[in-house]
């Protein structure tokens, strides 16, 4: 099996890099020959300490109860975490607190009242079989940050809730100024926020958020308690919060949200909606979609329940009251450290959020029993004495489901540190709702993740790596049956925002990476994401909960123990190349010459593939100077602070990565400045943002082109 996944893990190399590597067969990226010995010794050792029944035990402590950010059981836990890894021998562990703007419903009503009356139950009843499902403490139906009020208006279906459903209402004489709008969650996905932004926009009194059947329910497959999908009363709860503007507590952008910080008044606020905004489930929106009259609504408008679905905006008129608290409080979160042996002034980063919309069986406590188990097993080999080289820095973050809000104060209270010392940061939000793997990196880690993958082991009995390339080709061959797939698109290098890798790289400039393991799924933030669900549906035995704590492990070991840090530029270049030819693909470009971008492309490539050779050359010979070592590595780490503009994109000066952002639907946008001037068109600021991204191409290739020249001065002759 070794000798097997070695020749693999170097034809991959081949496809990315294509430069052969010597000593291929344990030969792992940024390792010298013996390092790599060394480093598969710690892996096995690190991997064989995770297991499944501690993940289940550790998951149950997580879902026991309801634990939104800001409740007394979350802040409960949250000391919970920090006791553990003080015990598991975690270095300065640290509870950091956050003063933020709150969200918490006070009383929420929906009533209909016209043509007949009927009241919102607002609640999940309870399944057979699921105690969790009966707990007292589960909330009712709410927004985050929803706006307060009351209104009696008409209700009118909306469909998404996109800006092209709007043009449709206008084109049949439906104006939703002042009314009641009802948008399902999701035909395409599009983050909750953006729907509510886009009511706002076009002036409705209120949008209300339904789960139709036809995505997450009954016509998708068998129903909770039966099966993973959705029933009939599950209520998709969620956050409203225009953190696509920025991220964070809203009266504090930019800055750390410490008690006594600054504040700026709530009205300037751009990430607070104005709008009033409430969940439901298809229980409670059913009665209000079957009563609406006016034109039919078009096919692809109809959902899954047995209705004709017809626009609406007359006879149907609802009541909606909503009184929410949004007094100052504390947001917590839990730093601990594994200090590293060698160099711990070099970090690298794991986080996982901890608040949950009610259990949060998957979403987050999945990923948070993978913590638990990651810390654990760094902890045990710490006291083995066997120490990374570099420091490893956990992280439990709160408020994550409000506005990225934990990780968001952090990573700005800590930027300038992070800047100087963060090698990378590995985010893990859901760990498991099935078996198929997806793994996100930017550009230059994606190799790194691939070759990872190889040394892993899928419940399956197939490594990692075998048993992503299936699903993921299964998955191709659904959305892009053209595209093959290969080691050098198999990590998803196109990373959105939606979680709490945002303060990292678009803030920071941190490289990032993403894990998770998915599967059918119809329960996300209802309650009916519990233990029960987990234990039947998502992952009965915890081997995917296992198989994340390894891996997530043993990737942040191969960042912490490399002798020179396996970034591949060749790579990171091949990918901008691809943004650039998707920005221009089917528009006309006469006005924008991107030549000098493409050059500066070229240049920065072949940069990489030099640095590549130069890496391996001296990785080969066994005996690296310290000195030089350490300056490439810290070139390295410059690489990616190089593609922040530090006015930020257009419009949105918190997001200050050029290569990397997210619309504000939370898709991934590349090349945000640029790509939002050219869509508009706005040439003027595309010209200036094209001249910001080929200067910050032309400072890498040079800088990169330092570092093989100082590689290959420094370079030793033969190991010793
Ligand atoms: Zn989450």
């Amino acid at each position: 099996m070794k000798a097997g996944r070695g020749v693999l893990a170097s034809v991959a190399l081949l496809l990315v890099v294509g430069v052969a590597r010597a000593g291929a067969q344990d030969s792992i990226l940024g390792f010298t020959p013996s390092s790599a010995t060394r480093e598969a010794a710690i892996e096995k050792k690190f991997k064989a300490i995770p297991s499944p029944e501690e993940e289940k035990r550790q998951h149950r402590v997580f879902t026991t109860e309801p634990h939104v950010a800001g409740s007394a059981r979350n802040n409960e836990l949250a000391r919970y975490i920090a006791d553990e890894w003080r015990q598991e021998g975690l270095d300065d562990v640290v509870i950091r607190r956050y003063d933020v703007y709150g969200t918490n419903p006070k009383k929420t009503s929906l009533e209909m009242i016209a043509p007949t009356h009927y009241r919102a139950l607002l609640r999940e009843m309870p399944v057979p079989g699921d105690p969790d499902s009966k707990n007292r403490a589960i909330s009712s139906a709410w927004s985050g940050m929803s706006a307060s009020g009351e209104v009696t208006a008409p209700v009118v279906y909306a469909h998404s809730g996109n800006p092209e459903d709007y043009d449709l209402l206008r084109n049949q004489g439906i104006d939703v100024k002042g009314k009641i709008v009802l948008v399902r969650y999701s035909n395409p996905y599009s983050y909750r926020g953006f729907k509510a932004l886009t009511a706002e926009r076009e002036g409705a009194a209120a949008i209300l958020i339904y789960s139709d059947p036809a995505e997450d329910g009954y016509k998708k497959g068998k129903i909770v308690p039966k099966g993973p999908w959705g029933p009939e009363y599950h209520i998709q709860r969620g956050a409203i919060t225009y953190d696509f503007m920025v991220p964070g507590d809203p009266q504090t952008p930019g800055w750390a949200s410490v008690p006594g910080a600054k504040r700026i008044p709530i009205e300037e606020a751009v990430s607070v909606p104005k709008i009033m905004a409430l969940p439901l489930s298809w229980h409670d929106a059913k009665p209000l979609l079957a009563a609406m009259d006016g034109p039919v609504a078009p096919d692809d408008w109809q959902g899954g329940l047995p209705i004709k679905y017809h626009l609406g905006g007359k006879r149907v008129r609802a009541h909606l009251k909503i009184e929410m608290d949004n007094s100052i409080q504390p947001y917590y979160v839990v730093e601990g450290r594994i200090r590293g042996g060698e160099l711990p002034d070099e970090w690298i980063v794991a986080g996982n959020h901890r608040d949950a919309w009610v259990f949060g069986g998957v979403d987050p406590s999945s990923g948070t029993a993978s913590m638990m188990e990651l810390a654990r097993a760094l902890g045990k080999l710490a006291r083995q004495g066997v120490r990374p080289r570099r420091t490893i820095v956990l992280c439990s973050w709160d408020g994550e489901e409000v506005g990225l809000t934990g990780s968001t104060e952090w990573g700005e209270q800590f930027a300038e540190d992070l800047r100087k010392k963060a090698v990378a940061y590995i985010n893990v939000d859901s760990s498991t709702s099935g078996p198929d793997f997806h793994g996100s990196a930017v550009a230059s880690l994606a190799p790194m993740l691939v070759e990872t993958t190889h040394s892993l082991q899928d419940a399956s009995g197939k490594s990692l790596y075998g048993a992503w390339k299936e699903s993921a080709s299964r998955e191709r061959k659904l959305s892009q049956p053209a595209v093959e797939v290969t080691d050098a698109n198999l990590a998803d290098t196109r990373i959105g925002s939606g979680s709490d890798h945002t303060v990292f790289l678009n803030f920071v400039g941190m490289p990032v990476l993403g894990l998770q393991f998915d599967g059918p799924y119809g329960v996300y933030h209802s309650a009916y994401d519990d233990f029960f669900w987990m234990n039947h549906f998502g992952d009965p035995g915890y081997r995917y909960h296992t198989l994340m704590s390894q891996l997530w492990g043993v990737l942040a070991l191969r960042l912490a123990n490399a002798d020179l840090l396996p970034f591949d530029f060749a790579a990171y270049a091949d990918n901008v190349r691809q943004f650039v030819n998707e920005l221009s693909k089917g528009k006309d470009m006469s006005q924008l010459d991107l030549k000098p971008v493409l050059d500066g492309i070229d240049e920065f490539e072949r940069a990489g593939k030099q640095l590549n050779e130069s890496v391996n050359r001296a990785l080969a010979s066994g005996g690296l100077d310290a000195k030089a070592a350490d300056a490439v590595n810290h070139g390295m780490m410059q690489v990616e602070r190089n593609w922040l503009n530090p006015d930020g994109i257009p419009g949105r000066p918190w997001f200050k990565h050029i290569l990397y952002g997210a619309r504000f639907t939370y898709a991934h946008l590349e090349l945000p400045g640029l790509t939002e001037a050219v869509e508009k068109p706005d040439w003027v600021t595309a010209k200036q943002q094209a001249e910001i991204l080929r200067q910050a191409l032309e400072n890498n290739a040079k800088l990169v082109d330092e570092l093989s020249a100082g590689l290959s001065n420094a370079a030793q002759p033969a190991a010793k």
